[in-house]
C-alpha cells in the first residue's frame, strides 16, 4: 500500500534527497569514503557547505548584507540565542502558539518582555490583528505559521522595528522579502531538511550591539565571521543534516524554486480545505483568513463527535500517516509540506469523501 505522510515534523522529504543521501552515505563524492565519516575540513565536504549557502541565497534572493548560518540545537536553542544577541532592553512578542510562547519566555532571561497580543483565548485560532508595535522595543518577534494550531502569517509585514521571524515551519513555501526581516530562523527539519540543523538568516551589521558578554557559541559572530567566506564552521557542524538540506534544496530549484513550491502548495491547501468546508462530517479549526498552507487542522463537525476514531482507523486503513491532531487542538491535523505531494492530498479527500458516504 502506498503511504501517505502528513506527519507535523520530521516528515516527508523529496525521494531524490534521501536516495541521494542513502549513496553519499556510503560513497561521498566519489571519494571511497562514507559521508558519515569524512572530515569537515575537506574541500568536497567546504563545497557542500558552499552551495549549500548559495541555494539558500539564490531560492530566497538574500541580500549580501545577511549571513546565513546553519547551526545545531534546533529552533528551540534559537528562542534564547536571538535574545541574547539582539534584546539590549525590550522586546516585543506576538503571541500566536505555545511555540511563540516559549520564544518569548527564554527572551525574558535577558530583559522585558512585551507581549503585543495572543490568541490563547481561543486556543491560538487566528491571527491576532490591530495590536499596537512598541517603538522602543529592540524587536518584534513573529512565528510565521503556527504549526500546532494551523495559522499562518502568510505575507511579509510592514514592521517599524527589528523584525524577528521563527519560519520552523514555512520557510521555502513562498517568496520571502527577506530586506523586511532583521533576522530568520527555523529548524530544518519541517520544510528543509532532517532534524539536526538550524538556519540563521541575520543582517550582520546587527550584530555586536548588545552590552551583555556572549559566550562563543551564543555569539552570532563567530559562526559568520567577515575574513572567512564559509559560515558555520566554527565548530563540526551537523554534516549529515546539512547535506541532506543541501538535497532538498536541489529539489526545490529543481521544481520552480520558491514560487514553484508556492504553486504547488496553494494548490494542496485549496483542495483540502474546500473538502473541508464542502464535506459535511468536519470543520476547520483555524479562521478563514488565517489558515496555514502547511498545517491544516480540523475536527469532526458538531453531530458527529463520535466519529472522531473510527475515521482516524478508516484513514490509517487507507495509507494516511501522521494525521493525528496536536493534543491541544485535537481532531485532525494534515502536514503538507512542500515535499507533500498533490496526490497525497487527493488521497486524504478521497479518504474524507467515501468515509462522508458510508457513515452519514
Ligand atoms: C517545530 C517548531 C519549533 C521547534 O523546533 P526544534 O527544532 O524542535 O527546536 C519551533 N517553532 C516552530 C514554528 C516549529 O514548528
Amino acid at each position: 500500500m502506498k503511504m501517505h505522510n502528513f506527519n507535523a515534523g520530521p516528515c516527508c522529504l523529496p525521494k531524490q534527497a534521501i536516495e541521494s543521501t542513502i549513496e553519499a552515505i556510503r560513497n561521498f563524492d566519489n571519494t571511497g569514503i562514507g559521508l558519515l565519516e569524512i572530515s569537515h575540513r575537506t574541500p568536497g565536504w567546504e563545497r557542500i557547505m558552499a552551495e549549500t549557502e548559495q541555494m539558500w541565497r539564490e531560492l530566497l534572493n538574500i541580500p549580501e548584507e545577511y549571513a546565513v548560518m546553519f547551526l545545531g540545537g534546533g529552533a528551540s536553542t534559537q528562542f534564547f540565542t536571538v535574545a541574547a544577541n539582539m534584546l539590549n532592553k525590550k522586546a516585543a512578542y506576538l503571541q500566536t502558539g505555545v511555540w511563540a510562547k516559549k520564544a518569548a519566555k527564554e527572551a525574558k532571561f535577558y530583559g522585558e518582555v512585551e507581549i503585543v497580543a495572543s490568541s490563547e483565548d481561543k486556543t491560538y485560532s487566528y491571527i491576532p490583528k490591530n495590536y499596537t508595535i512598541p517603538t522602543d522595543a529592540d524587536y518584534f518577534h513573529i512565528t510565521t505559521n503556527n504549526t500546532i494550531y494551523g495559522t499562518e502569517i502568510k505575507y511579509d509585514m510592514d514592521c517599524p522595528i527589528n523584525l524577528i521571524a521563527d519560519m520552523s515551519s514555512d520557510i521555502m513555501s513562498r517568496p520571502v522579502d527577506v530586506k523586511k526581516y532583521a533576522l530568520i530562523y527555523g529548524g530544518a527539519q519541517k520544510n528543509v531538511g532532517p532534524a539536526g540543523v538550524t538556519f540563521v538568516i541575520v543582517r550582520k551589521d546587527l550584530l555586536g550591539k548588545v552590552e551583555r558578554p556572549l559566550q562563543t557559541m551564543v555569539d552570532y559572530r563567530t559562526h559568520c565571521p567577515e575574513e572567512q567566506k564559509n559560515h558555520s564552521m566554527f565548530n563540526t557542524p551537523p554534516v549529515s543534516a546539512i547535506f541532506v538540506m543541501h538535497e532538498t534544496l536541489k529539489w526545490v530549484k529543481e521544481n520552480g524554486g520558491v514560487e514553484g513550491m508556492y504553486k504547488r502548495n496553494c494548490a494542496k491547501a485549496e483542495l483540502l480545505y474546500n473538502e473541508i468546508d464542502r464535506n459535511s462530517m468536519f470543520v476547520g479549526t483555524a479562521a478563514k483568513e488565517d489558515r496555514s498552507r502547511m498545517n491544516v487542522c480540523f475536527v469532526m463537525a458538531p453531530g458527529y463527535e463520535d466519529k472522531q476514531d473510527a475515521f482516524m482507523a478508516f484513514a490509517k486503513e487507507r495509507g494516511m500517516v501522521g494525521i493525528k491532531g496536536h493534543r491541544s487542538v485535537g481532531g485532525f491535523r494534515a502536514s503538507i509540506y512542500n515535499a507533500c505531494e498533490l496526490e497525497d492530498v487527493q488521497a486524504l479527500v478521497d479518504c474524507m469523501q467515501e468515509f462522508e458516504k458510508l457513515n452519514k
